[in-house]
C-alpha cells in the first residue's frame, strides 16, 4: 500500500524524523482555515499517490490567504497522471537553501535493502539517476545489521552531504531506517530533504510504501487505507477475509487455490472468444475450506457485481472433499435465496467427486448447471454470460 505524503510525514514525525508541519484539507474553506492556523506562507499541495506533482502544477507556494484560495481551488480536482486530487496538504512553507535526496528500498533484484542518497536532490532525481548515475550513491544495507550511526555516516558521505549538515543527516538516516523497519515498509523516500537558510534539515516531501504482507503485525495500518478510492466490492471481500480482485468482464469466477483460479481465468477468457468476447469478471479464491459460509460470502460478492451475467464455480476437492463443497454450495444457495438470480455453472473434480455431483443433482437448483470438465464449464458459463449481456 502506497501512502499519501501527509501520511508519510505523520510516520516520519512518529519516528523522530523532522518533517514539515501541515494539515489535510478537503475543501477550499478547509484549506484557508488550515492556512490561518499554520500562518502564511504555506504550500498548497495535491495529495495523490503519484510523483511529479510539482511539475504538474500540484504544488504551489501561497503567501496570502487569497493565494491559498486560488491555489486550493485550482488544485482540488486537478488530474495528475490519471490521479484526481481529492485532498490537499496545507504545509508550513520552508525557506529552502539546499535540496537533498535520501531513500531506503527493498532491492528485489539483489535480494537486499538499498540506501540511495545525494546532496543533489529536488524534482529531477530520475533524470540525475539516468544522466549521472555516479552522483546518486547506492549503498547496500544488510538486513541483520541495519543502519546504525556508522552505516548512516557511510551513506551520508557517499551522498556527499556538506559537512555542516552531516550530523543532522546521519541522525535522520537512522530514524528513517526505523520507519522502514518498524513500519514494515518496502520504500521510504524523502525528496527533497531540505536545508533551511538557518541550517536546519527537514523532510519537505515523503513517500512510503508499506508491505501488505506484514499487515497482521500492524493493526494501526488499516486506518491508513484509502477506502474511498478502493473498489467497494474489494473492500467488502477484504472484510470477509476473501481474496477477491475485480476485473472488467462478465463471467464471475470462484475457485479454490490461487493456481486453479488463475487457470480458470485463462480458460474463461479463451472460451469467451467464441461467445461474444465475454471475459472473467473477477478473481476469487475461496481457499481450502469452501464451507457453506465462505461459499455464500463469495457468491454474494460476485452476484452483487452488476457486470456479472453468469458465474463459474470451479472447485477441485482435496482435503475438503467434493461432497463437502457441494453441500457448501447447496447451503450457500439457501442462504442467498433470491439473491442468487444468475446462472451458475459448477465443475467439481477430485476427492469424492461422484458424491459431490449427486448432491448437486439432487438439490436440482433451477439456475445451476453441472459441467464435466473445466473447459466445458468455462464454455457453458461464457455462453450463458453472452446470452445474458
Ligand atoms: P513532488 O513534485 O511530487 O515531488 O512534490 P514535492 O513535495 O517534492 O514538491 C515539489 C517541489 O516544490 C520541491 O522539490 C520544492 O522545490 C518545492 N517545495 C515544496 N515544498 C516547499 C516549501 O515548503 N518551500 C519551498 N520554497 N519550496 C517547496
Ligand atoms: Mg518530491
Amino acid at each position: 500500500m502506497d501512502l499519501y505524503e501527509y501520511q508519510a510525514k505523520e510516520l516520519f514525525a512518529a519516528h523522530g524524523v523532522p518533517a514539515q508541519v501541515g494539515t489535510v484539507a478537503r475543501t477550499v474553506e478547509e484549506a484557508i482555515e488550515a492556512a490561518e492556523e499554520l500562518g502564511t506562507p504555506v504550500m498548497v499541495k495535491s495529495q495523490v499517490k503519484v510523483g511529479g506533482r510539482g511539475k504538474a502544477g500540484g504544488v504551489k507556494f501561497a503567501s496570502t490567504l487569497d493565494a491559498v484560495r486560488t491555489h486550493a481551488g485550482n488544485i482540488l480536482g486537478l488530474d495528475i497522471k490519471g490521479h484526481v486530487t481529492r485532498q490537499l496538504l496545507i504545509a508550513q512553507a520552508s525557506d529552502i537553501a539546499e535540496e537533498y535526496y535520501v531513500s531506503y528500498l527493498l532491492d528485489r533484484a539483489n535480494r537486499t535493502f538499498l540506501a540511495m542518497a545525494t546532496h543533489e536532490g529536488g524534482m529531477e532525481i530520475e533524470q540525475l539517476a539516468a544522466e549521472r548515475p555516479g552522483a546518486l550513491a547506492r549503498i547496500t544495507v544488510n538486513a541483520l545489521t541495519g543502519v546504525d550511526a556508522t552505516k548512516a555516516a557511510e551513506i551520508a558521505d557517499a551522498g556527499k552531504f556538506p559537512a555542516e549538515v552531516r550530523d543532522q543527516v546521519i541522525d535522520i538516516l537512522q530514524h528513517l531506517w526505523e520507519v522502514f523497519v518498524e513500519e514494515d515498509a518496502t520504500l521510504v523516500e524523502v525528496n527533497p530533504l531540505v536545508k533551511t537558510p538557518e541550517g536546519k534539515v527537514l523532510a519537505v516531501d515523503g513517500k512510503v510504501s508499506l508491505d501488505d504482507n506484514a499487515d497482521f503485525r500492524h493493526p494501526d495500518h488499516a486506518a491508513l487505507a484509502d477506502i474511498a478510492s478502493e473498489n467497494e466490492l474489494e473492500v467488502k471481500a477484504k472484510e470477509k477475509g476473501l481474496n477477491y480482485v475485480k476485473l472488467d468482464g462478465q463471467v464471475g469466477v470462484i475457485g479454490n487455490g490461487a493456481g486453479l483460479v488463475m487457470s480458470t481465468l485463462d480458460v474463461v477468457a479463451y472460451a469467451g472468444e467464441a461467445h461474444g468476447g465475454v471475459s472473467p469478471a473477477n478473481f476469487l479464491d475461496i481457499g481450502g475450506g469452501a464451507s457453506a459460509e465462505v461459499m455464500a460470502d463469495g457468491l454474494d460478492i460476485i452476484l452483487s457485481d452488476p457486470d456479472v451475467k453468469s458465474v463459474f464455480v470451479n472447485v477441485f476437492g482435496g482435503i475438503t472433499s467434493c461432497d463437502a463443497v457441494a453441500n457448501g454450495i447447496v447451503a450457500a444457495l439457501d442462504i442467498l435465496g433470491d439473491k442468487e438470480n444468475k446462472p451458475l455453472v459448477v465443475r467439481l473434480d477430485g476427492n469424492n467427486v461422484e458424491e459431490g455431483r449427486r448432491i448437486l443433482l439432487e438439490a436440482a437448483h433451477p439456475l445451476v448447471t453441472l459441467a464435466e470438465t473445466m473447459d466445458d464449464g468455462a464454455d457453458k458459463a461464457a455462453q450463458l454470460a453472452n446470452a445474458g449481456v
